[in-house]
């Protein structure tokens, strides 16, 4: 077929063939089934990647999920996220997530004079699991985890559901004393209406916006725009993936709150976390 007739006139058969759709599938396919003994075969692991404030002072992390599977290697989180959210596989992960980043950061915070706050992305399945509010309750206990630490990051594909339902849950989010951010501001569905309506503590100015601030006069009206109406709204605005001096002094010039991204630091392992703040316990 013309897939294989191709793929001999190209050196790297092996990306061509990823390419194409057929082997997209199957590998799609294979993804899933890998996905399914992930977490007994402790594949996932965490790293934090640390949110600064404009004087460069660390304030808290981000937990970023990875996968290092047996017969795949390497599948980043834009990768399988998607594909275990349709297997139903993204709940269970997502909980491992919430547990072991709760009790990394709870036993990190134990031993600093400043507790670092902790930002957790939640999946839409796993956001309107029945059980959401009830699993989070536990786990905040199980880690004991001051409430207040920690930030639940969704993003606006959440509000394509049904809305009245979301609410409830934000609301009870809210009650338990955790914080609310909306992640990758700017880039979804939502109307600038619902941000008055939702019970929102941050939104964080999305990457791509930052990436184009010193040269796309449009992305750098929408970063302004967001930081406006975040001050105006009371909210902490947060601006992701900051790679240079030059994008970072813009966002501080508009009054940013809160900066995230390689210029800073790489989501790192709890040890590299450690040496970053400088707190290492030497025994
Ligand atoms: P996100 O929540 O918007 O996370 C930010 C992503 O940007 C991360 O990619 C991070 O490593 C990357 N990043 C941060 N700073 C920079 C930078 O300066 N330059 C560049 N090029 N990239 C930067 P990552 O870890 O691959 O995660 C991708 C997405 O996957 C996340 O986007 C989030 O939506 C999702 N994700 C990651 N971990 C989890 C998780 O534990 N649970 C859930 N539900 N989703 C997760
Ligand atoms: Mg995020
Ligand atoms: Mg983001
Ligand atoms: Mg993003």
């Amino acid at each position: 077929d013309l897939a294989m007739h191709e793929s001999k006139k190209t050196r790297n058969t092996t990306i061509y063939f990823k390419d194409s759709i057929k082997e997209r599938v199957l590998y799609d396919s294979e993804l899933g089934q890998e996905l399914k003994y992930g977490l007994e075969r402790n594949e996932f692991y965490m790293l934090y990647q640390p949110k600064v404030n404009a004087q460069g002072v660390i304030k808290g992390v981000e937990a970023l999920v990875r996968w290092q599977n047996q017969a795949l290697g390497f599948v980043g989180p834009d990768k399988f996220i998607p594909i275990a959210e349709s297997t139903g596989d993204m709940v269970a992960i997502g909980d491992f997530v919430i547990d072991k980043s709760l009790a990394d950061i709870a036993a990190f915070n134990c031993h600093s004079d400043t507790p670092l706050v902790l930002s957790v992305n939640i999946s839409v399945k796993q956001f309107l699991h029945p059980d959401f509010i009830e699993k989070l309750t536990h786990s905040l206990q199980s880690a004991n985890f001051e409430p207040c630490n920690l930030i639940i990051e969704i993003t606006e594909t959440l509000f394509i559901e049904d809305i009245f339902g979301i609410n409830e849950t934000l609301a009870q989010v809210k009650r338990l004393g955790v914080q609310i951010s909306l992640d990758d501001f700017g880039t979804g569905y939502s109307s600038l209406n619902l941000l008055t309506k939702l019970p929102i503590d941050e939104l964080k100015i999305d990457k791509s916006f930052v990436d184009d601030i010193l040269v796309d006069a449009n992305a750098k009206s929408m970063a302004e725009g967001i930081i406006a109406i975040g001050k105006k709204l009371d909210l902490i605005v947060v601006a992701e993936g900051v790679e240079t001096i030059g994008q970072l002094s813009e966002l501080v010039d508009m009054g940013c709150d809160i900066y995230q991204g390689y210029y800073f630091a790489k989501p790192l392992s709890v040890d590299d976390l450690e040496a970053f703040c400088g707190d290492k316990i030497t025994t």
